[in-house]
C-alpha cells in the first residue's frame, strides 16, 4: 500500500496515506466503533463507480449508463437480506447517521416526538442531540440506563414513554456493552402507539451472525452503520418491512440524499459478501470472548465497569472510583501516546464535561481483524491498565516507553496488511 500513482499526482496526499497506514500497522485501534476492511473492499470503494451518478435505485434510475452500478447495488441489496433477514433493505445511506435521518423523513413530520437515550448514557447524535438536525426537527425525550446496575431501565423507558406520548423510540446504542432487549422496547412501543427503531450501529456485524439478538421482525426499522463491526467499507443501511419499503426509499433518496455514493456501495456488496463466509462466524464469536477478556483483566486490575461486564464487542469503565483524579481524556491521551488508540467516554451518571469525560471506552472488533485472540487481548488489557496506574502515580515518563514497546511487539505479530490471514476472506 505505497501509493504510488496518487504519488506521481500529488506528494503530499500520497505522504498522509502512507503515513495512515503506518499509523493503523503500528497502533492497536480499539475505538470501539473502527474496525480494518480488506484490501478487496477497499479496492471496491476505490474503483470507477466514484464517476457514476445513479439516482434512483436499479431498474430505475434517472440517468443512463447504469448497468454495472444496478448489478453493484442489487448484489450488495440481495447479500445484505441474506446477512439480516429483513424484507427490505436500502444499501444507499452514506453513513448511520443519513440511515436514521432516512427512518426519521418516512414517518415523521417535522414537530413530531422521539424517544431516546441519553447522550451521556450511550445514545448517539443522530438520536435527536440539540447539535445533530434530530434534536432541532424534532421533539426529543431521553430515557436513561439505570445508573446501579448499568443496564437500560426498561421501566423507566416504559414510564417517560406514557408520559411523553412518543411517535418514535429508538434503541441501538454507541456506548452500550449489553445485550438490548428489543421486544421489552416494543412491548413500550406498541403501548403507546409509536414507531420504534432499533439503531445496530456498533453491532451491526455481531447481529449478522447470531451472536447478538436481532431486532429485525421486531422492530418496525432497523439502522446500521456498514463499518464497525461488519467490515464492509464506510456507510448506512436501512431495513424495513415491505410495508415501508416505498415510504424508506423515497425518504433516503430523493429525501435526505442526491446521487448514491456507488463505490462505497461496491464496498458493502464485497464486505457483505465476506461477512457470509463461515469464518465471519467465528469472528464475532471472537470479537466478544476477548472484550469479556479485556473486561475481565480490567477488573481483575481494579478498573470499575459500567455494568460489571459486556455481552459485545466493547468494555466501558468508570475511571471514578479507582482513579478518582484521571479524566478520561487524559487517560485517553496517555494510552494513545503508548500506540494504542481508544477513547474517553461518558458513563452513566457523568460528573465530568462530555469533552473530558469520567470513562473510556475500547472495543475488540479491529484486533479481532488483526487475529488477535485472548491472549493478546490479555496483554493488551494489563497495558492499557498499566498506562491508567501510571497516569494517576506521575510514571509515565517511565511506564509508557516501555508499553509502546510491548505494543510494537504485538503489532509485528499481527501485522494488517502482509498477513492477509488476519481477514476472514482474502
Ligand atoms: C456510529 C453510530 C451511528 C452512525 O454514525 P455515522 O458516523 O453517521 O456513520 C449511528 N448510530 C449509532 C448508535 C452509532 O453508534
Amino acid at each position: 500500500m505505497d501509493y504510488e500513482t496518487v504519488r506521481g499526482a500529488d506528494p503530499a496526499v500520497a505522504d498522509a496515506l502512507s503515513a495512515e497506514v503506518t499509523r493503523q500497522q503500528d497502533t492497536l485501534a480499539m475505538i470501539a466503533s473502527e474496525n480494518h476492511v480488506s484490501p478487496a473492499v477497499m479496492e471496491a470503494q476505490g474503483s470507477a463507480l466514484t464517476n457514476k451518478y445513479a439516482e434512483g435505485y436499479p431498474g430505475e434510475r434517472y440517468y443512463a449508463g447504469c448497468e454495472q452500478a444496478d448489478v453493484v447495488e442489487e448484489l450488495a441489496v440481495e447479500r445484505a437480506k441474506q446477512l439480516w433477514g429483513a424484507e427490505h433493505i436500502n444499501v444507499q445511506p452514506h453513513s448511520g447517521t443519513q440511515a436514521n435521518m432516512g427512518v426519521y423523513l418516512a414517518v415523521l413530520d417535522p414537530g413530531d416526538k422521539i424517544l431516546s437515550l441519553d447522550l451521556t448514557h450511550g445514545g448517539h447524535l443522530s438520536h435527536g442531540h440539540p447539535a445533530n438536525f434530530a434534536g432541532q426537527f424534532y421533539e426529543v425525550e431521553k430515557y436513561e440506563v439505570d445508573q446501579e446496575t448499568g443496564y437500560v431501565d426498561y421501566e423507566g423507558l416504559a414510564d417517560a414513554a406514557a408520559e411523553f406520548d412518543p411517535d418514535m423510540i429508538v434503541s441501538g446504542y454507541s456506548a452500550y456493552p449489553r445485550e438490548v432487549e428489543w421486544d421489552r422496547v416494543q412491548t413500550v412501543a406498541d403501548d403507546v402507539d409509536a414507531y420504534h427503531l432499533s439503531d445496530i450501529a456498533h453491532i451491526t456485524g455481531l447481529v449478522a451472525a447470531g451472536v447478538h439478538a436481532s431486532p429485525v421482525g421486531v422492530a418496525d426499522f432497523v439502522t446500521g452503520s456498514t463499518h464497525k463491526t461488519i467490515r464492509a467499507g464506510r456507510g448506512g443501511i436501512v431495513m424495513c418491512n415491505e410495508e415501508h419499503a416505498d415510504a424508506i426509499d423515497a425518504a433516503v433518496f430523493p429525501g435526505a440524499q442526491g446521487g448514491p455514493a456507488m463505490h462505497n456501495i461496491a464496498g458493502k456488496a464485497v464486505g457483505f459478501s465476506e461477512a457470509l463466509d463461515d469464518s465471519f462466524v467465528d469472528y464475532a464469536e471472537t470479537v466478544v470472548e476477548n472484550a469479556r477478556t479485556l473486561a475481565d483483566v480490567f477488573q481483575e486490575r481494579g478498573l470499575t465497569l459500567v455494568s460489571g461486564g459486556t455481552d459485545t464487542h466493547l468494555v466501558l469503565a468508570d475511571l471514578r472510583p479507582s482513579h478518582p483524579d484521571l479524566t478520561g481524556g487524559t487517560a485517553e491521551d496517555h494510552i494513545a501516546d503508548a500506540n494504542i488508540v481508544l477513547n474517553a467516554n461518558t458513563v452513566p451518571g457523568e460528573t465530568r464535561s462530555p469533552f473530558d469525560p469520567s470513562g473510556i471506552r475500547a472495543g475488540t472488533a479491529a484486533l479481532t481483524t488483526r487475529g488477535m485472540g485472548t491472549a493478546a487481548i490479555r496483554k493488551v488489557g494489563h497495558l492499557i491498565v498499566d498506562v491508567v496506574d501510571a497516569a494517576a502515580n506521575e510514571r509515565t515518563d517511565e511506564v509508557i516507553p516501555e508499553v509502546r514497546a510491548a505494543v510494537a511487539d504485538l503489532t509485528d505479530e499481527h501485522h494488517l496488511y502482509e498477513t492477509r490471514g488476519a481477514f476472514a476472506v482474502q
